[in-house]
């Protein structure tokens, strides 16, 4: 089978770049060896960039599925691509095979340009992985197809799934992202990695009940405001087929009050978790 085929269909321009300052406030919770939380308050690096002439950052969200790129930082990305960030999505699996409701292959790529458009999405970069099935595919060629990304991208921030995630497709875009993450150490030309965080998914994330694995554990939080849980949850309904009633996790009620509580956990209005699992400062 041609597993890694890629295809770029989409390469949109950055919005423009709005003129108000806006910082990403970035909590870092470590734990002393007394096991009680330590909480320092740091900013990102990039939270300056709306003055005219700072360097903008590259961000790159590496995903399993369509739509998990928003469940896991929909908010975050409009408020990088809002500042002028450019903010870049690679799809391993980019087919409707196996896909619940089943939209066909076209109308998945228009429901993600719609989404992709409404959060300022730079460029997606698609491949055509096999749908709950990444785990039939060489480790090597998900590692290369994420490492080229990385390349043309110039990628300096990273998102991806967290291992523990109980979908197998996130667990090994996961495990392959770790590997070509560190690209920049084997190859001069390849644009040194400042920070590798992990996303949660809900529905999938959370659903991790292998007490053996270390869960999804929170570590740095992005303020996304109402204007971004809004915009997120906006960005999901152009997915045809993803969004569910209340309780589900996926339900506009259970998005918004994880936003809350993740907010809730670190004195913002509204926010959306991750956990920093490397960070390179120079
Ligand atoms: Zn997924």
């Amino acid at each position: 089978m041609d597993f890694p085929r890629e295809e770029v269909w989409w390469n949109g321009k950055l919005p423009i770049c709005t003129p108000r300052l806006i910082s990403i406030p970035r909590l870092i919770v470590s734990r002393t060896p007394l096991m009680s939380w330590v909480i320092h308050l740091k900013l990102f690096e990039n939270s300056l960039k709306a003055r005219e002439g700072t360097r903008y950052m590259t961000y790159l969200i590496v995903v399993a599925h369509p739509d998990d790129e928003v469940l896991g930082a929909g908010a975050t990305i409009y408020k990088l691509s809002q500042v002028g960030e450019g903010v870049n999505v690679c799809i391993m699996s980019g087919e409707a095979n196996a896909r619940n409701n089943r939209p066909n292959t076209d109308e998945l790529k228009n429901d993600a340009r719609s989404c992709m458009s409404i959060l300022g999405v730079s460029r997606i970069i698609e491949g055509a992985f096999p749908n709950i099935e990444l785990n039939t595919v060489p480790h090597l060629k998900l590692v290369q197809f994420i490492e080229k990304a990385i390349i043309e991208t110039k990628a300096e921030v990273v998102f991806t799934h967290h291992p523990s995630d109980l979908n197998n497709d996130h667990l090994h875009t996961s495990l392959s992202c770790q590997s070509a993450v560190r690209l920049f150490q084997r190859r001069n030309d390849a644009t040194p990695l400042k920070e590798l965080l992990f996303m949660e998914v809900p529905s999938s994330t959370d659903w991790a009940l292998n007490a053996a694995m270390h869960r999804f554990t929170p570590n740095t939080f992005v303020e996304v405001g109402e204007e971004g849980l809004y915009k997120k949850i906006e960005a999901l309904s152009q997915y045809r087929g993803v969004m569910r009633d209340f309780p589900h996790p996926r339900s506009i009620e259970a998005i918004k009050g994880l936003a809350a509580y993740r907010g809730g956990q670190a004195g913002m209005f509204y926010a959306e978790a991750f956990e920093s699992a490397f960070r390179r400062e120079i």
